[in-house]
C-alpha cells in the first residue's frame, strides 16, 4: 500500500503507538490501514450414495486442477452462507445439513480455510464458469496428484479417514509454504 484509501495521501509503515507490528499508517487523516487474515470458506459436497463432488478449476490459480467448492467469504455472511454460496457458484449444488469439518490455518499466505460438509439433496450439479467439470468420485477414484490445494487434500484425507466413525470429528490444522526444492 502506497496511498491511503481515505484520502489520498501517502502512508508510511511503522508501528503505531500502543501496537506491537508495523502497520500502513496515514499521517494526514490518522487513518491505520489494518491488514489481516481472509476466510476461504467452502463444502466437501456427499451425493446420496456417498460420492464426493470435485470441481476441475476453469480459473486461475491452479487451472485444470480439482478442487472442493470454496472460496473468499464476504463481508455480511456467515462461513455457512459463504461455503453454501461458494458451492452453488462453482457447481449448482444446493447444499444440505452443513456440518463443520476443517479449520486450517495458512500463516505463509495470511488466510484461514474452512470447510463443511455437506449432503447433496440428489444427483444434480452443473459445470459453471469457474468449474470446466464437475464430477461424483468414489474414496478410490479420487485424483490424488491433481488436487489444487493443500488444504483440500488434508481435508479429504480427514473426511475419508473417519468415514467409518459414528461422529466426524473437526479437524484444526495448520498448513506452511511447501520448501522451495533445489
Ligand atoms: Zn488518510
Amino acid at each position: 500500500m502506497n496511498f491511503c484509501s481515505h484520502c489520498g495521501h501517502r502512508v508510511r509503515f511503522d508501528t503505531p503507538e500502543f501496537d506491537n507490528r508495523p502497520r500502513f499508517m496515514c499521517d494526514q487523516c490518522g487513518t491505520v490501514h489494518y491488514q489481516n487474515p481472509r476466510v476461504i470458506t467452502g463444502t466437501l459436497p456427499v451425493a446420496p450414495d456417498g460420492r464426493i463432488l470435485l470441481c476441475r478449476r476453469a480459473i486461475e490459480p491452479r487451472h485444470g486442477y480439482w478442487t472442493l467448492p470454496a472460496g473468499f467469504m464476504e463481508n455480511g455472511e456467515t462461513t455457512v452462507e459463504g461455503a453454501l454460496r461458494e458451492t452453488v457458484e462453482e457447481s449448482r449444488v444446493m447444499g444440505k445439513n452443513p456440518q463443520l469439518l476443517s479449520m486450517v490455518s495458512l500463516p505463509d499466505f495470511d488466510q484461514v480455510h474452512v470447510f463443511y460438509r455437506i449432503d447433496m439433496p440428489d444427483f444434480s450439479f452443473e459445470t459453471t464458469p469457474e468449474s470446466s467439470e464437475v464430477v461424483l468420485f468414489h474414496r478410490e477414484d479420487i485424483p490424488w496428484d491433481e488436487i489444487a490445494f493443500l488444504t483440500v487434500k488434508v481435508t479429504l484425507e480427514h473426511y475419508l479417514e473417519h468415514l467409518d466413525s459414528e461422529h466426524v470429528p473437526v479437524l484444526n490444522s495448520v498448513v506452511h509454504r511447501p520448501k522451495q526444492m533445489g
